[in-house]
């Protein structure tokens, strides 16, 4: 049925089964992160098909939709003290930054007889999550003294809030706190996290600190780019996920609305070009479900002209083919648009084969 978000499993494990390799290469193991869609269970499969060893979301109720699949599983947003019982139910392991939190999750724990592996956060200057590199040691004393959690790793994230660019050098000073970390308390932290998609170009250019040996990898799985830069990957499709909605009035009519222009459906006042005479069409989707400037239209002559909360309007003038009220029209999405798709409840989800 349409509004349909298809996924293509193949191409999703194509594209893990790439980058998870390359990494590998560097000794760099995978975390799948399936926030973007969901946590679609057979898009989950297919990155561990494809060789992510872990499986990662910022939501627990999304973790929960794939407990049957066996790698660990990750809660990458710090959790909410609300939530503890859950954290410590679903999740194998989760990235913390607040004390006051793993202590509870400590206690938590203890009271299901488990004990809860956590990944201490370093902000290292992007201003998102993560203890600030001179509290580190601090707060790993503090850490030790609880006996329901084991601190397995140290993690940052980057180019979420900020925009901070991985490099040696912020990648290189995680690196040696881990070390710090290992000397000075004995421990070994299994797993030193340096970041998400915006860390894989230090892979390809083989410039990444040693002592990073895990990667969350993201939105490079699902749309085959890298978001340092925004660099489309080599080898890997950018279209897993198509988007479709069927049009359900095809006219020809002015360019321009006729008649006094006050405010459109969200408040803001719309200018127009006039371009004479449009073939136009309106395609069953809008607002609600996905901003359109995260859309782009697999015939090109095509234009997206805008969006109310239910009309996605278009452009057909230029197009070679004949569009007609019940054609189905396609497009690619961008990271935006997957997680909008995926989110709204109004989208059909089909995973193809
Ligand atoms: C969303 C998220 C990721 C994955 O980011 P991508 O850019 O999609 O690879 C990794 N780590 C954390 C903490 C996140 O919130």
């Amino acid at each position: 049925m349409y509004p349909l978000l298809r996924v293509d499993l193949n191409k999703i494990e194509h594209n893990s089964k790439v980058i998870a390799e390359r990494c590998a290469a560097k000794g760099i193991k995978m975390m799948g992160v399936t926030k973007s869609f969901c946590a679609l269970p057979e898009v989950a499969q297919a990155m561990v098909d494809g060789g992510a060893e872990y499986l990662a979301d910022s939501r627990i109720e999304n973790l929960q939709k794939f407990q049957d699949i066996d790698v660990p599983k990750i809660l990458i947003r710090l959790p909410m003290n609300s939530k503890l019982d859950k954290v410590v139910k679903y999740a194998d392991v989760s990235l913390n930054s607040e004390l006051k939190t793993i202590r509870a999750l400590s206690d938590e724990a203890k009271k299901q007889n488990k004990v809860h592996k956590i990944i201490l956060m370093a902000d290292l200057g992007d201003l998102r999550e993560g203890v600030l590199p001179g509290d580190i040691m601090a707060t790993v004393e503090e850490i030790l003294k609880c006996g329901g959690v084991q601190m397995i790793g140290l993690g940052v994230n980057l180019t979420c809030y900020g925009g901070v660019v991985p490099s040696t050098d912020n990648l290189g000073e995680l690196g040696k706190l881990a070390t710090e970390i290992e000397e000075k308390y004995g421990i070994e932290l299994e797993i030193v996290s340096g970041g998400n998609s915006s860390s894989y170009f230090l892979v390809e250019n083989d410039t990444m600190p040693d002592k990073v040996n895990n990667l969350r990898m993201g939105e490079i799985l699902v749309l085959g780019r890298e978001t340092a830069f925004g660099n489309k990957v080599k080898g890997t499709y950018e279209d897993a996920f198509t988007f479709h909605g069927e049009i359900i009035e095809v006219k020809e009519k002015d360019s321009v609305p006729k008649g006094e222009i006050g405010m459109d459906a969200f408040g803001n006042k719309p200018t127009f070009v006039d371009k004479g005479k449009m073939r136009r069409a309106i395609v069953a989707v809008g607002r609600q479900d996905v901003n359109p400037e995260g859309l782009t239209p697999h015939d090109d002559k095509i234009e997206i002209l805008g969006a109310s909360s239910d009309h996605l309007l278009l452009n057909i003038t230029e197009s070679e083919k004949e569009y007609n009220v019940g054609d189905i029209m396609s497009f690619n999405v961008d990271y935006g648009a997957l997680l909008e798709l995926s989110t709204s409840q109004y989208v059909d989800k089909k995973c193809v084969k």
